[in-house]
Parts: C-alpha cells; sequence; structure tokens
C-alpha cells in the first residue's frame, strides 16, 4: 500500500471517529409521550420502528395498507408499552390516501414530533424490460405520498420542534443494478429532501430533517430478492430500526447504517472504476 492511500486511509478513520465522538447523546426519556406517526410500519424496519417507540413510551400511529397486520402491530404496540397506538389503513399510490392519513394523525394525536417516512411499495428485483408505467407508480408510492405527507405535517412538526425522518437508501447515492425504479425513487427522495434541509434551515425553522442511508437490511422482503443473488452482508432489521429512532431524536441530518455504507458513498466518487467493478460483481449474473 502507497505513503498516499495509507495516509488518506488514516484521515477517513480519524475524521470519522472525530464525527462518531461529537455526536448528541440520545435520551430515551425524550420519546415518553412523543407523537409519532410511521408509515409501513405493518411489517420490516418500521414495524421494527413501531416496538421501539412504544418501549419508549411513545404515541403511536401506523399505516400501510393490510389492515389485519396493522391491527396485530398495534396490540403488541400497547402491550410493550406504548402511551397510545392507533392504526389507518392506506394506499400510498393514491392521491388522497397520503394526506388523509396525516391528518387522522393530527387529529389523534393532537399535534405530531415525528413524521417517519419509511414505506416503499413492491418492486421487481430484474433487469429493467420497459415498464415505464410502474416507475410512474412506485415514484408515486415511494416519493410523491413521502412530498405529501411532509408538506401536511410540517406546520405541526414547527409547533413542536419536531422531526422529519427519511427512510433512504444507499442505492439513493450509488445505482446498482436490478433495481432500476427503485433506485430512482430514492434518488429522488435525497433530492428533494436534501434542498428542503437547506430551505429549513436558511428559514430557522424549528423542525429537523434527518435522512437516512441504509445498507442491506435482514427484511423479509429484501431477503426473497437478493437471497442466492449476492453474498452482501445484510444487518438486523431491529437494530437499523433504533438507529433511524435515535437519529430523529438526536437532531441529526444524516444517518449511515451499517457505517461502512458512508465509505461506500465515498468511494463511488473517489474510485468510480473500482466501485463499479465491486458493483457489478457482487451479483450472481450469468446473460
Ligand atoms: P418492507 O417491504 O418490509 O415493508 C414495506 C412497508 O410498506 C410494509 O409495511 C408495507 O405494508 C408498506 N407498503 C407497501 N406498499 C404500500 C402502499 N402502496 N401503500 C402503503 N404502504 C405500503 O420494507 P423494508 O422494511 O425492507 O424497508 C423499509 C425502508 O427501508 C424502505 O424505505 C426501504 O427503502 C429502506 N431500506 C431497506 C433496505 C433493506 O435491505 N431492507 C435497504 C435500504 C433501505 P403493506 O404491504 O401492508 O402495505
Amino acid at each position: 500500500m502507497g505513503a498516499f492511500t495509507k495516509i488518506l486511509l488514516a484521515s477517513i478513520c480519524v475524521a470519522f471517529i472525530a464525527f462518531k465522538w461529537n455526536a448528541p447523546s440520545f435520551n430515551a426519556e425524550s420519546l415518553r409521550g412523543a407523537r409519532v406517526l410511521v408509515t409501513g410500519a405493518s411489517t420490516g424496519i418500521g414495524e421494527q420502528m413501531a416496538y421501539h417507540y412504544a418501549r419508549f413510551g411513545a404515541q403511536i400511529v401506523i399505516t400501510a395498507r393490510r389492515e389485519k397486520v396493522l391491527q396485530q402491530v398495534v396490540e403488541k404496540c400497547l402491550s410493550l408499552g406504548a402511551q397510545k397506538a392507533l392504526y389507518i389503513a392506506a394506499d400510498m399510490g393514491s392521491e388522497s390516501d397520503p394526506e388523509k392519513v396525516v391528518e387522522f394523525a393530527l387529529e389523534k394525536l393532537g399535534g405530531l414530533d415525528y413524521l417517519v417516512l419509511n414505506h416503499i411499495g413492491p418492486s421487481p428485483f430484474s433487469m429493467w424490460e420497459g415498464d415505464v408505467e410502474h416507475v410512474r407508480w412506485l415514484m408515486k408510492v415511494n416519493f410523491f405520498s413521502y412530498v405529501q405527507m411532509a408538506w401536511k405535517a410540517l406546520d405541526s412538526l414547527e409547533q413542536s420542534k419536531g422531526s422529519l425522518v427519511v427512510v433512504s437508501s444507499l442505492l439513493g447515492k450509488m445505482p446498482s443494478p436490478f433495481v432500476a425504479p427503485y433506485t430512482s425513487t430514492k434518488f429522488a427522495l435525497n433530492g428533494f429532501f436534501g434542498a428542503l434541509y437547506h430551505e429549513l434551515a436558511m428559514r430557522k425553522s424549528n423542525v429537523s430533517i434527518s435522512i437516512c442511508t441504509l445498507g442491506l437490511i435482514d427484511t423479509d422482503s429484501a431477503m426473497e430478492k437478493v437471497r442466492g443473488v449476492t453474498d452482501v452482508p445484510a444487518y438486523p432489521a431491529t437494530d437499523a430500526a433504533l438507529n433511524i429512532i435515535i437519529t430523529g431524536a438526536t437532531r441529526q441530518p444524516e444517518l449511515f447504517y451499517p457505517w461502512f455504507t458512508q465509505i461506500v458513498t465515498l468511494s463511488k466518487d473517489w474510485f468510480p472504476p473500482v466501485t463499479n467493478y465491486i458493483i457489478q460483481n457482487s451479483y450472481k449474473y450469468n446473460p
């Protein structure tokens, strides 16, 4: 390894440790009674977030499409210690449901301290074969509904000095094969909420925005897609969920989970040929 590479790697490590050292500390008590809306909470990371918020004694509204599953998650939240747990079934591909969900949460909780946007519509894990309609629909579910809900909740979050938490992906910073429609929606989220982050800061708004960049997480839906196709390690959904909650509660602008996703994001710009080679060879594919 050359001297330059050693110095570069050492500098990255020092910067990373300094950054972590200065991160604000998390006070679990701050979430007791907090009014939280979590989307995509019938399963996966959203479901795990609902359980963590419940253990912290928050008041929660959860949403997704499947009413029966939501009902079960709400029951578990109450048994874990949630001060309040309610659900509303909604389809984020509809024009009106995203706003209805926020209205429901505002009415039932009397305002919002946290809006956690996490849902995604199902999308195939395969080479893109020209299904334009699917891209349009996925944009609606994974992106436009986030924009609608954020706008609807903004006044309440302003009053409560609240937080807007957006669950994004490493694939929203680094395009990857087999997921072109999904990747596009995550890039759109990063662009929109990245811009909004600046605008709120410039207006001296009370609202914090946290954008969460996740690597591969072991949820059923993700594992079904990548099993046998890649050896990239998957990280636990419950731990990802807790890290997202802490990032929102401590009002940090960004989360990278697992930690090395930050290095991968940097390497994409610093060493494009190497990163491209790694991306294209991390999947088992025979044309
Ligand atoms: P899941 O597929 O496990 O859960 C998706 C959730 O969204 C479910 O609750 C589902 O419930 C809901 N949903 C699906 N379609 C709709 C719809 N049309 N309207 C309303 N709700 C809908 O996702 P994960 O837990 O794996 O991912 C959660 C977040 O983490 C996403 O934003 C994802 O991009 C991000 N992420 C995940 C990674 C991973 O490897 N798992 C990696 C990087 C980022 P229902 O079917 O009942 O509607």
